[in-house]
């Protein structure tokens, strides 16, 4: 894989992103942010799977309360999601944002955008500039350009015009629905901006099909070194937006947050019901986050090749499963026992990995 393109390092609370530092996986809420409650335990659930920077929407300014509240109480790093009134990006700066997202192509004038970054710079806190193929502004969304084109140039010219103001905070995003468009304007992006990419494929779709586009698309920018956080947009629970995104950092090794499964894809061969079974295994995983390897495997075909190379792994046999632990087979068990015994198998792994206790 290539090096990554090397940008400035930007802080967003604790977190660093871009000078080298890891990729960092985001999210943002779904809930009312005038619930703070809500939005919190939200946001529990979303550190929990492992997002590292969430965002918060601010639709109008009676939002603004509730944001205080989530900004003093979050474990993660609070970005303020501002469209159409800079007034909120000032109050939310003021109130604990860790870094403000401004959409430029909706924000109005250069004065609106000018006094939210100045209100950023005197609480010390970041900006994203975030364009977007759907809320383009004027000057270029008539233009006969192709559109990653479009989306570079609105992108560098605030960037441009933020820069010239002495403030350096900046991440940038440029994100379109296509995947195509959105691969296009990151790779041109990253040739124009010194700044740390926020990549990720916009309205990419429901689970499956959100899943493909962010896969392919972040996949591709990622895999030629470009990005340096990203989001995966679906429509579904956010925690699953931070699960496809670790799981695309894993799939290109540039990072691994818990265990990796290796599962087979069943054929006339298998002779257990393996899929309720590997995912029953993938449920039960993703709440570990030791990097533990565990192979699920349908039959003698390639499952003991497969469960021998894991660190804990089952090969099926008819209504059956042998057990493998560090290469070796160390049980027999019944299919309804396959889920249970590779877990206790993999607590056993653990504790083997830890040492013996007290050193
Ligand atoms: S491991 Fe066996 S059951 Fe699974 S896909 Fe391969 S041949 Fe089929």
């Amino acid at each position: 894989m290539p090096d990554r393109h090397l940008t400035r390092a930007v802080s967003v609370g604790a977190v660093v992103i871009g000078g080298g530092s890891p990729i960092a996986v985001q999210s943002m809420t779904n809930t009312d942010t005038r619930d703070p409650a809500a939005t919190l335990a939200q946001i529990a659930r979303l550190a929990e799977a492992g997002c590292e920077i969430v965002r918060v929407a601010i639709p109008h300014a009676d939002a603004l309360p509730g944001f205080q509240v989530i900004c003093e109480a979050s474990p993660l790093p609070v970005v303020a999601d501002i469209h159409f009134d800079h007034r909120l990006a000032i109050e939310a700066a003021r109130r604990g944002a860790a870094k403000l997202r401004i959409n430029p192509g909706n924000i109005g004038s250069l004065d609106r955008v000018d006094a939210a970054i100045e209100a950023a710079g005197e609480a010390g806190i970041a900006v994203r500039i975030g364009v977007n193929a759907g809320s383009l502004a004027e000057e270029y969304r008539d233009k006969d350009w192709p559109l990653a084109e479009k989306l570079v140039a609105s992108a560098v010219a605030f960037c441009e015009h933020v820069s010239a103001r002495g403030f350096e905070e900046i991440v940038v995003s440029a994100k379109a629905s296509s995947v195509n468009a959105t691969i296009d304007a990151y790779r041109l992006l990253s040739t124009r901006v010194p700044y740390p990419l926020h990549i990720g494929v916009t309205e990419a779709g429901t689970m499956l099909s959100g899943t493909v586009k962010s896969s392919v698309g972040l996949g591709v920018l990622l895999a030629e070194g470009i990005g340096d956080t990203l989001r995966v947009s679906l429509t579904a629970d956010p925690v699953e937006e931070v699960h496809v995104g670790w799981e695309i950092l894993a799939a290109l090794d540039i990072r691994r947050r818990g265990p990796e499964l290796v599962s087979c894809p069943t054929c006339g061969r298998c002779e257990v019901d393996l899929v309720p079974i590997a995912q029953e295994v993938e449920r039960r995983l993703r709440t570990m986050t030791t990097p533990v390897k565990v192979a699920v495997m349908g039959c003698v075909v390639n499952g003991p090749g497969e469960a021998r190379d894991a660190d804990v792994g089952v090969a099926s046999g008819k209504g059956v499963g042998l057990i493998f632990r560090r290469g070796e087979v160390v049980r027999k068990v019944a299919e309804a026992e396959i889920v249970d015994a590779l877990f206790e198998e993999i607590a056993a792994f653990e504790a083997e990995a830890s040492g013996p206790a007290g050193s």
